[in-house]
């Protein structure tokens, strides 16, 4: 669907490029062998180098820079074989060092795309480069009254710089773009993706232009820390634009800051240009070399990825590209489903999967492993389904208060007497005194009004307590009615 902003005199194309910063998972910094574990007291895991002592030599991160390369392998990029890192300087509290070591003219990882599912539509987003640099600290605000404190554990940490092409359109593509790459990170285990924490986020270029005119002047919205304000800041900043250019004024480029308490984007600073950085290679580090063994050897070790993964769902189990899509969007979700339809008809899994247990893990805000349900929980109660033991229909009645309880399937359905009832006898005497009980209604049926048919259905039901088999029912409703 196309995308524009509805000025007052024009139509206006919004045009977008995001850089994504990644924190890798590694149990080490950068360049430096203190820890990068999450919430750790505040400067306990601070080597010298990453306070900026004078004097403490970085040394690379092997294990970093391997998943540098198997992420730039799996969003289809070139990888280069000499990198070199640049000290990319300005002056920041949270900077010890006063340069952030970066790469700069030389990355690691070239050019390349990955695919979105956008509404359905196939698109393809052009990535410009992926870098390696190091993370800055954390300024505390909200300690001391009078004072501004510094927490360094960040200081150091790993990241990946992924940079895209202005390739996308909407708000939308955008969100779509994000979450890709993150589900691609994910399978990879180069970075968890968790946004809460911080260990993804992007930095948004927001312009706007009339269809067939060059790419007007752009806003980088900083350090967006959620799918949805992703979308918000990008809506909010594109309308903004447009009311400044109808109104005939420039867009001064520069930084700005999503606030989401209000839903606006704000200025924060001037933007600069990459000269005022004065980048130059860092003198303590030597060009990195990569050579074409280990990017084969690392070849050898990518995991399946998302598409990958969908095309063999979508082959082996049959699955609509729909399911298959919303299934492999999650790695946890795909594990979880493979480990459940084993041995079981995929068909029933699909719809059990994608139906109730995505309402539920929506509804309670909880991702498929903070759940704690098991492939084993779900398929038990499946295979009650299957083998007639209770109906699609009493499952999906009971499945919040199984999936709580600590029973298996068996123990549950029969101590709560679920178990349903397939007895063709017992059945026939509830359709006959269904039948006995809305006499009025049988006539009106004998006279034509089929749609009564479910009528009764509903009311056999309602007597057995949801018990009743329905195949079993429907048949015998059937026969009676037509005798
Ligand atoms: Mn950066």
């Amino acid at each position: 669907m196309e995308y524009y902003i509805q000025g007052e005199k024009n139509k206006w194309e919004v045009i977008l490029g995001l850089e994504v910063h990644a924190q890798i998972s590694s149990k080490s910094k950068l360049f430096s062998v203190a820890s990068t574990n999450w919430g750790g007291e505040p400067n306990s895991q601070v080597e010298l180098v990453d306070c900026g002592m004078p004097g403490a030599l970085p040394v690379i991160n092997e294990y970093c820079v391997e998943q540098a390369i198997l992420t730039g392998l799996s969003i289809n990029a070139k990888i280069n074989k000499m990198s070199i890192f640049d000290r990319k300087n300005y002056f920041y509290p949270d900077l010890p060092q006063g340069y952030q070591i970066s790469q700069f003219e030389h990355p690691i990882v070239g050019s390349g795309y990955i695919n979105i599912d956008c509404e359905g539509k196939k698109k393809k987003i052009g990535i410009t480069r992926l870098h390696l640099e190091q993370d800055a600290g954390k300024s505390l605000h909200d300690q001391n009254e009078e004072n501004s404190y510094i927490d360094l554990n960040r200081s150091g940490c790993a990241l990946m710089e992924i940079v895209s092409e202005p390739d996308m359109r909407s708000p939308l593509e955008a969100a779509e773009y994000v979450k890709k790459l993150r589900n691609i990170l994910k399978y990879v285990g180069s970075c968890d993706g968790n946004m809460e924490k911080g260990n993804l986020r992007a930095d948004v270029n927001v312009s706007v232009k009339l269809k067939g005119e060059e790419l007007g002047t752009r806003c980088e919205i900083k350090n967006v820390n959620s799918i949805k304000f992703i979308q918000q800041a990008i809506e909010y900043e594109a309308k903004r634009q447009v009311k400044i250019l109808e109104s005939g004024d420039e867009i001064f480029q520069e930084t700005r800051l999503f606030d989401p308490n209000v839903g606006e984007t704000r200025s924060m600073r001037g933007k600069e240009e990459s000269h005022d950085y004065r980048y130059f290679p860092d003198p303590d580090l030597p060009p990195l070399i990569v050579t074409e063994e280990k990017i084969n050897e690392l070849k050898k070790t990518l995991p399946e990825l998302p598409d990958q993964r969908k095309n063999r769902l979508m082959i082996e189990f049959n699955l609509s590209s729909y399911d298959a899509e919303v299934i492999v969007n999650d790695k946890d979700v795909a594990n979880f489903f493979e480990k459940t339809v084993e041995g079981r008809d995929s068909k029933i899994v699909t719809s059990w999967v994608t139906g109730e247990l995505f309402s539920f893990l929506k509804k309670t805000e909880k991702n498929i492993k903070a759940s704690g349900i098991s492939p084993l929980k779900l398929g038990e109660l499946i295979d009650l389904i299957i083998d007639g033991t209770i109906s699609n229909r009493q499952a999906k009645e009971v499945f919040e208060d199984y999936i709580k309880s600590t029973e298996s399937a068996k123990i549950f359905v029969e101590k709560r007497g679920l178990i349903q009832v397939s007895d063709e006898q017992e059945i026939e005497n509830l359709i006959n005194s269904v039948l006995q009980e809305n006499p009025k209604m049988l006539e009106q049926y004998r006279n034509g009004k089929d749609k009564l048919f479910g009528f009764f259905v509903g009311q056999v039901m309602k007597v057995s307590k949801g018990k009743a088999n329905p195949k079993v029912l429907n048949e015998l409703l059937k026969k009676i009615l037509s005798n």
